[in-house]
């Protein structure tokens, strides 16, 4: 799908109004039935089809008819788009440029762009997009859905964002070099850009043995403090261009020292980086951190906890583990979809009320060319251009 500045300017408040029905609606439908998106806008009827038609073109919603009423799904773009158009209400975005890190690790769950302000600072937006899990595979865990039987890629990745969130905040808060957080919205997050290049693709380092010991110095504090990074790789680790100094972005698969499997995602994270270093730089060292040192308590004078701080900051234990196996779901069974593009009509349509907090829970999408946020910039290829 194409969504362009212009598009995020010429959206009138009906239309604004009918793309936040087709959301809401969503929470419990697979597709929302028409009748329900007229209601919830409380619009005319006939202005209601008319602006549905409009949002289709636009792929920001999908026509959807099955066999027993007609409706309409929100899609990735719309999802992208509400997110965006509610980050620059809030005067925290005003443009946005060119995607960036794209292609680089294979397993990608986001797209990222460059933005930036009124003022021209530049930052990152990350919009999570978490894999779709096939409906049999939701089927068999439906479990950790509770009630939710929609096990929405959208939902989830909200839950990425605002798990991504929680920690980057505690983490930046506790002086941990990490991006500065500036904003979050739906499945989006807006962070401090960083001059720098990706470890993987920084070939020559002054001096590998400091970089590596800065690098395990790192786990070492998370640990100290109660977290382990999950993916502290090549990919989520950045070299500062000016300073060398290493930055680590990248955090919906955090998880606390006392998981059950702590230990494990511990060493992984170390020998990650052992590895590495042997083979981009041919540095080794006898010299790493062990789990059991890291949380004897007494010799470490961080006496905080950020795993409980998180917990404590709003980001609930139960959302962090609807996540966790959503994202062990996906590493195990692929990301595909059912493929043939239909959807369970058992599923998600016949649910009533739950979570009022779910209220941007969305639905799944099965049309693939609208997956990803295609952002065309009118008359510029390069610096960002200006949303309303
Ligand atoms: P994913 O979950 O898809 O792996 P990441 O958060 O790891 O997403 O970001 C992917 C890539 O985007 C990074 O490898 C990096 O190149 C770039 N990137 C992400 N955040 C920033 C940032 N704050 N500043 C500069 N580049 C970033
Ligand atoms: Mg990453």
């Amino acid at each position: 799908m194409k969504l362009d500045a212009t598009d995020l300017r010429y959206i009138t408040g009906d239309e604004f109004r009918v793309l936040t029905a087709v959301e809401m609606g969503s929470k419990n439908h697979e597709v929302v039935p028409t009748v329900l998106i007229v209601q919830i806008s409380g619009l005319r009827n006939g202005g209601v089809n008319k602006i549905l038609g409009s949002l289709a073109k636009r792929n920001l919603v999908a026509r959807v008819q099955n066999s027993r009423y007609d409706g309409y799904r929100l899609t990735y773009g719309g999802y992208d788009y509400l997110a965006i158009r509610a980050l620059s209400k809030r005067d925290t975005l005003y443009s946005v440029g060119n995607q960036i890190g794209v292609g680089k690790e294979s397993g990608e769950r986001s797209n990222i762009y460059v933005v930036a302000d009124a003022e021209g600072h530049e930052m990152v937006l990350k919009l999570h997009r978490l894999g779709r899990i096939s409906f049999r595979a939701i089927k068999e865990k439906r479990d950790y859905m509770g009630k939710r039987k929609s096990a929405s890629w959208m939902y989830m990745s909200r839950l990425a964002a605002q798990k991504e969130w929680a920690f980057m905040k505690v983490l930046h808060e506790h002086g941990f070099p990490v991006p500065r957080p500036i904003d979050q919205a739906r499945h989006c997050i807006l962070m401090e850009f960083i001059d720098a290049y990706p470890l993987r693709q920084v070939s020559d380092v002054p001096s590998p043995g400091k970089l590596y010991s800065d690098l395990m110095d790192i786990i070492v504090r998370f640990a100290q403090a109660g977290l382990i990074h999950g993916d502290y790789n090549e990919f989520n680790i950045l070299i500062r261009r000016d300073t060398g100094e290493p930055i680590v972005i990248d955090f919906p698969q955090m998880v606390s020292t006392s998981h059950v499997n702590a230990e494990m995602y511990f060493n992984r994270d170390v020998q990650c980086i052992r590895k590495y270093f042997r083979k981009r730089f041919r540095y080794e060292s006898k010299i790493y951190p062990r789990f059991s040192t890291t949380q004897k308590s007494g010799d470490a004078d961080e006496g905080y906890r950020l795993d409980v701080v998180v917990e404590a900051s709003g980001f609930k234990k139960r959302d962090q583990e609807a996540l966790e196996q959503y994202m062990d779901t996906v590493a195990r069974e692929g990301v595909e979809s059912d493929g043939d593009g239909s959807t369970d009509e058992e599923e998600g349509e016949q649910e009533s009320g739950e979570e009022e907090e779910d209220a941007e829970g969305a639905s799944e999408d099965i049309t693939d060319s609208s997956q990803h946020l295609d952002i065309a910039v009118p008359g510029s290829s390069h610096g960002p251009s200006s949303l309303p």
